[in-house]
């Protein structure tokens, strides 16, 4: 079924060349002009290309500029310390993706020498790089012939050849890599793919594409058929969890206590004490088991809804006190000023429930 639809799609497409040069004359005359636009560092591509997985452009920009001042290259990222690395990546969300470029930093200090390894094959097997990311790089900083294939690609190459095939299963993409990485070919692939990723954000959109601007409309089956607004075809299995927390932002005179996460979807980010527990109560009881210390919940102030990729936090947020007058030695680091707490790293989610208090 692939090789049928590939062999098909192929030979619908008569003249890549023409395709190739009208998309890069568009892209020279509109193309976005972006701060990471501006370099072939693989550093600064691979930067910029983590933070903008599931983040969008404009609040990627002075994330993207914040963090390569502060760590300019491979060396710097792979020593700093571990709560700046999180600090400067407070608020973007899915923190597991820096936590894994440090990772990365440090496998490309022992196995490259600190040089960032210039093939897709090797790429693709550093820490938290996957095959959009891989392509990226290989293509915008050492201009490999490896097409990006996303959203924004899936969309529009299934609208160009009219395609059925639902772009959420894996057996699609893998379909769609062969097809980009042709499509590609002969090209320079640093503007091929910066094109077409420009051309999904702001001609072929989701909805209400801009055919009559579009650069590559005489290629396009699905304008020519009317199809465009049926594709692509996206059905996906997506069912979430919903999780309902008790979270306490817990006093001790002026001082709030947070505790650093270990493991999980929040790791080494900072947190308030939250438990999946049905009563304060319960969460009381709960919390003297793990900490030792007396707490006590007095106030209830609303429920926030976090939504991630696949689960939902339902955070009860209370406010209380810890009444004990001596603290356990393993927790009296876990007690912030709001001065302290403010250099903190802590997750939107937790941060949202620190504005109630
Ligand atoms: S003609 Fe329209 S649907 Fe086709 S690729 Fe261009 S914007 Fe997308």
């Amino acid at each position: 079924m692939k090789k049928l639809w590939y062999t098909v799609a192929m030979s619908k497409l008569m003249n890549i060349q023409q395709f190739q040069t009208n998309l890069s004359q568009w892209y020279a005359a509109f193309g976005r002009d972006l701060p990471w636009r501006h370099t072939h560092d693989p550093y600064a591509i691979w930067v910029s290309e983590i933070m903008l997985q599931q983040t969008q452009v404009d609040t990627v920009k002075n994330y993207y500029i914040r963090f390569l001042e502060t760590l300019p290259d491979i060396r710097s990222l792979a020593d700093a310390d571990e709560d700046l690395v999180f600090k400067l990546w407070e608020g973007l969300g899915y923190y597991r993706r820096v936590r894994h470029m440090q990772e990365a930093a440090r496998q490309m200090m022992s196995d490259y020498n600190g040089i960032f390894p210039d093939t897709y094959d090797e790429i693709i097997k550093l820490k938290g790089i996957g095959a959009y990311t891989a392509s990226a790089i290989s293509s915008i900083a050492f201009g490999r012939e490896k097409g990006v294939v996303d959203g924004n690609t899936l969309r529009i190459l299934s609208r160009i050849y009219n395609l059925q095939d639902n772009i959420a299963q894996d057996k699609t993409k893998k379909a769609f890599q062969i097809l980009m990485d042709e499509l590609i070919r002969g090209t320079d692939p640093s503007i091929f793919n910066q094109a077409m990723m420009d051309l999904g954000a702001g001609i072929c959109t989701p909805r209400k594409p801009d055919c009559e601007h579009c650069p590559v409309q005489d290629f396009c089956e699905a304008r020519a058929t009317g199809t465009e607004g049926l594709l692509p075809v996206n059905i996906k299995n997506t069912s979430k969890t919903d999780l309902y927390y008790i979270t306490a932002i817990l006093k001790k005179e002026d001082k709030y206590f947070l505790v650093k996460n270990k493991e999980g979807l929040l790791e080494n980010l900072y947190a308030f004490v939250q438990y999946e527990v049905e009563s304060p109560v319960s969460f009381e009881e709960t919390f003297y088991e793990n900490y030792g210390m007396s707490v006590r919940l007095y106030e209830y102030c609303k429920e926030i809804k976090h939504v991630f990729s696949h689960r939902i936090w339902h955070m009860n947020v209370y406010i209380g006190e810890i009444s004990d007058t001596s603290v356990p030695l393993d927790y009296e680091d876990c007690f912030y000023t709001e001065d302290e707490l403010s250099e903190l790293p802590i997750s939107t989610a937790h941060r949202k429930v620190y504005a109630l208090r």
